[in-house]
């Protein structure tokens, strides 16, 4: 995964290439116009020596260059009007004869003064979409669609709470874990299947997003499969093995959704002990949605690991049993 200054760096490498492409596209065009109607191609070299002799008089220092200046300017607005002109007789718009900016409000430079342009925020922002994998997923899923009313308003007797008042509950703290975001905060979203953990972790990636952070997106199969390939074939292939290390711990954000069985062998845990702790040793959140409690996982390896492994995380629990919910969360 790219960093946020390398992505920066080739959206502005994309910007120099579109201008000069564009610049290239006015050559070509003045060109052919020039070639059927040259007295244009005069009024251009007369209008850049008008343009050196003004600068020359402001640069050089005569006694009372107005005059002169204000006379150029009256020679340059005849050259002007006589342009038009040419071009009206022969139907054709002044347009042909300037850089066709993709975006005209930064000409293409992606900067208006020192401000960056809308244009060039557009760029990064689906940039970072891109390789964050949930583009398509959170055109649905975010923090404006969730749906309350699909949780149950009975309270537990064993939790305390109804499963309505706890996903508000969760919904906000998620919502702080994006304005708090790089805190040192990581999330373990833990419950039953179908109540929102995948929708929440969607949440939590579109809003970072839209700040213009880095989040990668995986699903727990997704990323044990990629780490056995390299384990297995290792040799083959260590510079992408190292790239694919590199690009786990990159992004600000690493989300696991959907962390279940794949989670027993000690292969897998290890690994994802060490993504964990690197990633902790780099200032960078996990946030991890799984069907597995903590009860569970504790027996499914060691007090020890699994208590460390578990104290990195603020824990999440959904719980309820809508079918409701199950339908609408279930993928
Ligand atoms: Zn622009």
């Amino acid at each position: 995964m790219a960093t946020r200054t390398q992505i920066f760096r080739e959206i502005l490498r994309e910007y120099d290439g579109l201008r000069t492409e564009k610049v290239a596209e006015l050559r070509e065009r003045k060109a052919m116009l020039y070639a059927r109607l040259p007295r244009l191609e005069e009024i251009e070299r007369e209008m850049s020596l008008l343009g050196t002799k003004t600068a020359r008089l402001v640069l050089g220092g005569t006694a009372d260059p107005q005059e002169m200046i204000d006379q150029l300017k009256k020679e340059q607005k005849i050259l002007e009007q006589e342009r038009s002109e040419i071009l009206a007789a022969n139907h054709l718009s002044p347009k042909l004869l300037e850089v066709e900016y993709v975006c005209p409000k930064c000409k293409d430079t992606g900067y208006i003064g020192t401000e960056q342009c809308i244009c060039l925020k557009r760029h990064l922002m689906d940039k970072l979409y891109d390789q964050s994998n949930v583009r398509d997923m959170i055109k649905v899923e975010n923090f404006d669609n969730f749906d309350f009313s699909l949780y149950s308003g009975v309270q537990s007797r064993e939790e305390g709470i109804s499963p309505k008042g706890n996903a508000e509950k969760l919904y906000r703290r998620a919502l702080a874990f994006v304005e708090e975001f790089g805190n040192g905060a990581n999330l373990l979203i833990y419950g039953g299947t179908g109540l929102g953990k995948t929708f929440l972790c969607n949440c939590i990636a579109k809003d970072l997003l839209e700040k213009g952070h880095t989040v990668l997106y995986l699903t727990a199969g997704q990323l044990f499969r990629k780490l056995e390939e390299q384990r297995f074939h290792k040799d083959d292939d260590e510079e992408d093995a190292k790239d694919w290390d590199q690009e786990l711990l990159e992004a600000e954000l690493l989300i696991i959704d959907d962390l279940g069985t794949e989670f027993s062998t000690i292969f897998t845990a290890s690994e994802l002990f060490r993504i964990v702790n690197d990633r902790k040793l780099a200032k960078k959140a996990v946030v991890i949605s799984t069907n597995l409690g903590p009860t569970e996982l504790m027996s499914l390896y060691s007090d020890r690991v699994t208590s460390r492994f578990l104290g990195e995380f603020e824990q999440m629990k959904f719980f309820g049993e809508d079918i409701r919910i199950i339908k609408k969360y279930q993928r």
